[in-house]
């Protein structure tokens, strides 16, 4: 049988980022063994799953670019095969059905507590012969009640579990729904999946799971259980850690390539290289070599890698997804320069491209008040004759560009006998609003003749006024 790994989500919620690096162990480990990889959507809990969570998965798998072999595969719609296979165990003598209401099922439990027992199904049912009239039964597996069960976990060595610490489960609910236990086994067997990989809270489900497979005569897959996700506090990664949500990664502008790369690190590692291109993961990774302690999510580290993709990325791809950038901060890409430009003169400066976004507003909106403290430490009036000298020398360019823009600024300086500092950063606030920005020339290439010289006029004004009120005082 061909190697084989799935990925296996319950669509309850957007995909988070330890579901997104356990896709991403699945598809590695599929594509270095040159198997398959495919997609499963657990649904069967019709209450919490929704067709919005559904859609948010798929456009996460696409956005990271972890694409699967074969049309992902939905359990609502496996329900016949489950309750043949549920058939099949009640005829072989491997699960039965169970009548017991839930006080019943209460009360057995207190009085094994009272006891000193660890509550389990006393198995009351299996065997009854007294069927009670108008009660929808669930079915329980019948668990081996002897003897352990063990497996050979790729991450975490041998496990095993006594089968007497093992409850009879429920397979199937009264309500004719099959459990998750059961959808797995059933779906894992008849998908052909060789290795199931997932986060180690399934361990527990594992053992139940290879009873299932054993009962049913199928092959047991090989498992491999990777270690949580954890919060930079330690506790287990959740909302209240800010962004879980992959998409929300691309919101926050990100690269799918720089979170990929952040997540395969998360627990695994080759020597002490930080960064892995797709081929080189999918070459190096191999999921038995996952560290079995958890490891925490570490928002610096994910920047930092994201800074470097966002250095050597293509600029005309960074220019579309700096737009989107832009859009959603309500600007018109329209009403500013080339975004290539802008990209080419930000990447090395900024570690996302909402950061980048943020740092450009004044290419594409009017600077209509300064930071407060670039303005108190940078438009004083001793800066009016510089900068209106300044103006004064644009204003008769005839090409307006980086290196006649420079041209201009020196000439300046030196018939000013002034130091860059002195010019470029009452400039540089008059005309970004803010006292940081690239080198002054290009930048005000991009910002255009135009706004450029308006703006300066602008904060001449504004110094003026200061003058003013300072002379009044
Ligand atoms: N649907 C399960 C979950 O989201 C995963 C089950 C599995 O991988 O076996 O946790």
């Amino acid at each position: 049988m061909g190697y084989k790994t799935r990925f296996a989500p319950s669509p309850t919620g957007y995909l988070h980022v330890g579901g997104a690096r356990t896709a991403l162990f699945c598809w590695l480990q599929a594509r270095k063994e040159k198997g398959k990889f495919v997609l499963r959507i657990e649904d069967t809990d019709r209450q919490r799953s929704t067709d919005e969570a559904v859609a948010a998965i798929l456009e996460s798998m696409s956005w990271l670019g972890l694409d699967a072999d074969e049309e992902p595969i939905f359990q609502t719609d496996r329900f016949d095969r489950y309750h043949e296979v549920v058939k099949q165990l009640l005829e072989a003598g491997h699960a039965y059905r169970c009548y017991c209401s839930i006080e019943e099922l209460e009360s057995m439990r207190e009085k094994q507590r009272e006891s000193g027992l660890k509550p389990k199904y006393d198995q009351r049912c299996l065997g009854r012969k007294d069927i009670p009239e108008g009660v929808d039964p669930v079915i329980r597996f019948r668990s081996p009640e002897i003897g352990h069960t063990e497996f050979d976990d790729q991450v975490r060595g041998t496990i095993s579990v006594e089968n007497a610490e093992l409850d009879d489960l429920i397979i199937q609910r009264s309500d004719g729904t099959p459990t998750y236990n059961l959808t797995v086994v059933v779906d894992d067997a008849d998908m052909n999946i060789t290795h199931v990989i997932r986060g180690e809270d399934h361990i527990s489900n594992t053992f139940r799971q290879i009873n299932i497979f054993t009962a049913l005569e199928k092959p047991l897959p090989v498992f491999a259980h990777v270690p949580m996700i954890l919060g930079e506090d330690g506790a287990r990664l959740s909302k209240r850690h800010g962004a879980v949500g992959v998409m929300e990664y691309k919101k926050q502008g990100y690269l799918p390539e720089a979170l990929l790369n952040y997540l395969v690190r998360l627990g695994w590692s080759h020597g002490d290289q930080e960064l892995f291109s797709r081929e080189e993961m999918v070459e190096l990774f191999d999921v038995s070599d996952v560290n079995k302690a958890a490891s925490a999510f570490n928002v610096g580290k994910l920047n930092w890698i994201n800074q470097q993709y966002l250095k050597s990325a293509d600029v005309e791809r960074l220019a579309g997804l700096l737009a989107e950038q832009i859009h959603d901060l309500g600007m018109e890409c329209s009403n500013g320069p080339d975004l290539m430009a802008v990209v080419d003169l930000y990447r090395d400066r900024v570690e996302t491209l909402h950061e980048l976004a943020e740092q450009v507003t004044y290419l594409f909106v009017d600077v209509e008040r300064y930071d407060d403290l670039a303005a108190k430490k940078f438009l004083r009036p001793v800066s009016i004759e510089p900068v209106q000298a300044f103006h004064d020398g644009l204003s008769e360019l005839f090409d307006w560009n980086t290196a006649s823009i420079e041209a201009v600024l020196n000439e300046v300086l030196e018939r000013l006998e002034l130091k860059m500092p002195k010019l470029a950063q009452p400039v540089r606030v008059a005309v970004t609003g803010s006292s940081s920005s690239p080198s002054i020339a290009p930048t005000l290439e991009l910002v255009g003749r135009d706004r450029t010289l308006n703006r300066i006029i602008a904060a001449i004004e504004f110094m003026e006024e200061r003058q003013k009120s300072a002379t009044q005082n």
